[in-house]
């Protein structure tokens, strides 16, 4: 079943997952908030990355253990690391600059999103383009009419004769090959041929469009009063960079050997042209990055662990494998320092192709050589174990000797990284279009109803069980109460008293609370309690004395 996606987000908002930013005052594109409910769920999704990839990953490919410390970095550095990351300069989309309303559009998309504008939605009924004909007096028409509401910018609406004598010029002029529609439209949004020659119109208003230029996708601010280009500042667009000016620092002080990795979750920014598939591309995004240094000789065999981890990784929290679509770049989508790279995508329900969750990179040497080059601080490690292992002979004993070799290779040398990085928001949300559903459940009089559940699995779910007493008030409400107290001390439980028990169910099932327990009039005979499991609506009777230990069983990571 492919997830509505408008369903899902009214239900975000009415349950407290997701809502606009700044929605009293209109929100502002590209940010959203996480609810109660939202910070939850997505706190669950980085204690999980945490956990299992930090604390406890899976052993390596020969079943050692792997080695993983974490780092949290300021989100404002030096600007230096990003002249040497090669974001200042380089990390910009070809954008364009409506000269009339102002508008910016990113030059490579400019055709897909002007095919989707209302005033060409409107012009391309009044005629058929396909084969370059068009009738003058309809164009005039929507000119002097229609034109002048949805493209009142535009060279036809503004200027139609002199604009509809060009296009007769072009038409006739050429009879055997007729204007595309790119060059139809073209001529229509051009008012100067001569002065100017054919133009591209604003999307928006008509107008045409500025040269293309290169926007940065940084947002810069300024650190300390002065605001000049010497105090420029930017927030960090990844969280990566934060990891490789720390590698010294990381590996001098936890006596850490080849391979390791170094892992950081945080906040980054990029000031995306056009944001949009709700919270899939926003402007500020929470990361949760690896950089996993290893010898270079092994560093394919670390790509490929990597690589396999992570995607079961998704899986096991619940992803339907036919969704989940990993993606071996090809030679020519790498990055030029790249070995190899696999895109983690997932199919959103609002799009047609798959988009991606994670990528994981082999990134060479790039990194810590580009720090090195430009800080002018070694980056390099000396393998201690290899020197003392090695044969030492052919330097006679000679100090200066020995300690040449271990300037080099192979004591010495840059670790190669590999790069799994995963976008939390982003899974947050894959996480929201594969729990929604809708099924029937029987209500209170055993009639099938309709109901929306949120089948979460369980370590992600942001209420992980409920309490239920019977009755309001008494021996029930006294037993619930001292249940709730005893496990909300580790578990994230909630306590309701109001309403029939279906309703309670109900209200539960729509925010994907796995367990709901009832205390009831048995309970008071021999302690136990009813158990209803969220997916098969079975139930079944426990001691209440075993419900800690079971919910502690039930969320273990396996
Ligand atoms: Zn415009």
């Amino acid at each position: 079943m492919s997830v509505d996606m408008e369903k899902l987000v009214a239900l975000c908002k009415r349950k407290g997952f997701i809502f606009q930013s700044s929605e009293i005052y209109g929100g502002i594109n590209g940010f959203w908030d996480y609810g109660p409910l939202g910070v939850e769920l997505k706190k669950n999704i980085k204690d999980a990355w945490w956990h299992d990839m930090v604390r406890n990953p899976p052993p390596g490919p020969e079943g050692q253990e792997i080695s993983m410390v974490g780092l949290d970095c300021s989100i404002i550095m030096n600007p230096k690391v990003w002249v040497a990351s090669g974001h200042v300069g380089t990390f910009a989309d070809p954008t364009r600059k409506c000269s009339k309303c102002g508008k910016f559009v990113r030059a490579d998309q400019l055709w897909a999103i002007l095919a989707e504008s209302d005033w060409v939605n409107s012009l391309i009924q009044e005629f058929t383009p396909v084969t370059g004909h068009y009738d003058a007096p309809l164009l005039m028409k929507w000119a002097q009419g229609k034109g002048k509401k949805v493209a009142p910018n535009l060279a036809l609406v503004r200027n139609p004769h002199v604009v509809l004598s060009f296009l007769a010029t072009r038409v006739n002029g050429q009879p055997d090959a007729p204007p595309t529609l790119q060059e139809m439209t073209q001529y229509i949004a051009t008012e100067q041929l001569e002065a100017t020659g054919l133009q591209d119109p604003c999307p928006l208003c008509g107008a045409p469009l500025g040269e293309p230029k290169p926007f940065t996708l940084m947002f810069e601010s300024h650190a300390g009063t002065e605001q000049t280009e010497d105090t420029k500042v930017y927030l960090r667009p990844e969280t990566a960079q934060g990891i490789f000016v720390n590698f010294k620092n990381v590996l001098d002080s936890n006596r850490l050997k080849l391979p390791f990795g170094i892992a950081q979750v945080g906040k980054a920014f990029r000031n995306e042209i056009t944001p949009r598939n709700y919270t899939f591309r926003s402007r500020e995004f929470e990361q949760m990055e690896i950089e996993f240094f290893c010898h270079p000789d092994e560093s394919m065999k670390w790509y490929e662990y990597w690589r396999d981890v992570r995607k079961a990784w998704y899986s096991k929290l619940g992803i339907q494998s036919e969704r989940l679509r990993p993606r071996e770049q090809g030679p020519e989508e790498l990055a030029h320092y790249s070995k190899a790279c696999t895109d983690i995508e997932y199919m959103f329900p609002f799009s047609d192709e798959p988009q991606e969750l994670e990528g994981v990179a082999h990134r060479g040497a790039y990194d810590l050589t580009q720090h090195q080059k430009h800080s002018g601080k070694d980056m390099s490690y000396f393998d201690e174990g290899l020197w003392a292992t090695s044969d030492k002979s052919a330097y006679g004993g000679d100090k200066k000797k020995e300690t040449e070799a271990k300037k080099n290779v192979p004591f010495r040398f840059t670790p190669h990284v590999i790069e799994p990085s995963a976008g939390a928001d982003r899974f947050t949300l894959a996480v929201l279009c594969e729990a929604y559903h809708e099924d029937t459940a029987p209500d209170e009089d055993g009639k099938p109803q309709t109901r929306v559940v949120m089948r979460f699995h369980p370590r992600l779910a942001p209420i992980k069980a409920a309490i239920f007493p019977l009755e309001k008030k008494g021996e029930m409400a006294v037993k619930a109460t001292a249940l709730y107290r005893e496990l909300k001390h580790d578990f994230a439980v909630e306590y309701d008293d109001s309403g029939s028990i279906g309703k309670r169910y109900r209200r539960m099932d729509e925010v994907g609370t796995p367990w709901c327990f009832t205390i009831d009039g048995q309970t008071l005979q021999d302690d136990t309690v009813t158990i209803r499991d969220r997916d098969t609506l079975q139930q079944e009777r426990m001691k209440m004395s075993d419900i800690a230990a079971e919910l502690r069983k039930r969320l273990r990571s396996t």
